[in-house]
C-alpha cells in the first residue's frame, strides 16, 4: 500500500489532540489531567501506553461518551459530593496518556498500528479517487456471482482468484473454512443473492487444520469451540507429517463441500447451484505452481479425471457469465437447447439441466448465434 500525504496529516492532527485534551475538555480538568508519561516514552501495556479503547472509558468503565458525561458531571463546580470536588482524582493520571506519541521502539504494537492505520487511509484514498461512477452500478444492491466460503488466514485473499472481487465474492470467512459454523451467512450468500456458485477455498499450511490434528496446546475455549465442527480422518499410515498435514487440508475442504451439497441438494439437483472445493496453494504442495487455486472438488466428486473434464469445460467458456456479458445471451440460449432438443429429442434427460453458463462463447458462434 501507499501512504499519501493527507493521511500522515490527519493522524498528526489527531496526535496532536490527543486523548488528554478530549478528556480534559469533556471534564473541564485541563490543567490537572497532566500525564505522567507525556515527554518520556510509553511502552505499550503500560501507563501512559494504554490502548486507545481503555483511554476511551471513563472512571466507571462506561464507554467513551457516557464516561465522559459522568466524568463532567462529577466535576461539576459545587458539587460537595464529587470525588473531585474533594480534592481526589477521579482516574490516575497516568490513564490519560498520549498512546499514540511516544513510542519507545517503532516494533512495539501501538507504533505497528498506527503505521498500519497510515496505510489503510492512504490505501483507502485509492479507493475513494475512483469516485461514483466506479460505485454506480452496485451502489444500491450487490450482485455477486458466487458465494466464497474461504479461511481467514491472511495468507488467503480473493485477489488471488478474482482481480475484482468487488460486487463479485460473497465472502464468509472463518478459521478452516468451515460450512457448519457459517450457515446463516452461507444461506443468505447462496438463497438470497442466488450465486450460482458456492467456492469452498481450504489452504496449504493452514494453521486451523493443524489445531485440529491436535497442535492445540494454548488455544483458548472460544477458539477450540470454533474448531470443534472439523472432523478429519486419521492420517494415513506412513505418510510423514507434512504429507498428512496437505491431505488434511484436502480432507477438510471434502468435508465441507459435502456438507454443503447437503445442506443446499436441492439447488445441487436442479443445476441452480454448483458446489466446488478448491485448495489455494501458495506453498506449492501440490505441484502445480505457488499460487495455484487448485480444484478438488466439484459437488462431492472428487475424481482426479472427473475434475478435470469439468474444469476443461470451465476453462473452454471464459466469460459467458462475465460482468460484461451479453445481455441477450439467455435467450440466445434458450433458443439453441431449443433447437438442439428438437433435432435430439433422445437426448431429453430428466436429470440433466444445462445452464447459460455452461455454453461458451465459441458454442454461440458454432451455432450461428453470435450476433444480436
Ligand atoms: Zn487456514
Amino acid at each position: 500500500m501507499t501512504v499519501p500525504v493527507r493521511a500522515p496529516l490527519l493522524l498528526s492532527l489527531l496526535l496532536a489532540f490527543g486523548c488528554n485534551q478530549l478528556k480534559a475538555l469533556a471534564g473541564g480538568e485541563a490543567d490537572k489531567a497532566k500525564p505522567a508519561a507525556e515527554g518520556t516514552p510509553a511502552k505499550a501495556g503500560e501507563h501512559g501506553g494504554e490502548p486507545a479503547a481503555e483511554h476511551a472509558r471513563g472512571a466507571d468503565g462506561t464507554p467513551s461518551a457516557q464516561g465522559a458525561e459522568d466524568q463532567g458531571k462529577k466535576s461539576a463546580p459545587g458539587d460537595a459530593t464529587s470525588k473531585h470536588a474533594k480534592g481526589d482524582k477521579v482516574e490516575s493520571p497516568q490513564r490519560f496518556g498520549l498512546p499514540f506519541a511516544h513510542e519507545a521502539s517503532p516494533s512495539e504494537p501501538l507504533a505497528r498500528a498506527r503505521g498500519f492505520l497510515a496505510e489503510v487511509l492512504g490505501a483507502n484514498e485509492t479507493q475513494v479517487a475512483k469516485g461514483k461512477g466506479h460505485f454506480a452500478p452496485f451502489i444500491d444492491a450487490e450482485a455477486p456471482r458466487t458465494t466464497v466460503v474461504a479461511c481467514a488466514d491472511s495468507r488467503v485473499q480473493a485477489s488471488a482468484w478474482d482481480q475484482t472481487p468487488e460486487n463479485d465474492d460473497f465472502t464468509i470467512r472463518n478459521i478452516g473454512n468451515q460450512v457448519e459454523n457459517a450457515l446463516g451467512s452461507i444461506e443468505y450468500g447462496v438463497q438470497h443473492l442466488h450465486t450460482p456458485l458456492l467456492l469452498i477455498v481450504g489452504h496449504t499450511g493452514c494453521s486451523a487444520i493443524r489445531a485440529a490434528l491436535g497442535k492445540s496446546a494454548g488455544l483458548s475455549e472460544p477458539i477450540l469451540g470454533e474448531l470443534a465442527a472439523l472432523k478429519l480422518p486419521p492420517a494415513r499410515k506412513g505418510a510423514s507429517a507434512e504429507a498428512a498435514m496437505t491431505e488434511a487440508v484436502i480432507a477438510n475442504v471434502n468435508a465441507q463441500v459435502a456438507t454443503a451439497t447437503q445442506h443446499f441438494s436441492d439447488l445441487v439437483h436442479s443445476g441452480e447451484l454448483t458446489v466446488v472445493g478448491a485448495v489455494y496453494d501458495f506453498r506449492n504442495e501440490l505441484g502445480k505452481g505457488f499460487g495455484k487455486l487448485q480444484l478438488i472438488n466439484v459437488n462431492t466428486n472428487t475424481d482426479p479425471t472427473r475434475v478435470e473434464s469439468f474444469l476443461k469445460a470451465v476453462q473452454a467458456s471464459p466469460g459467458v457469465a462475465g460482468k460484461a456479458a451479453d445481455p441477450n445471451v439467455e435467450e440466445r440460449v434458450k433458443k439453441i437447447l431449443e433447437r438442439a432438443q428438437r433435432a435430439f429429442p433422445a437426448a431429453r434427460r430428466p436429470d440433466v439441466t444445462v445452464s447459460s453458463a455452461q455454453i461458451s462463447a465459441s458454442d454461440l458462434a458454432a451455432h450461428g448465434q453470435g450476433g444480436h
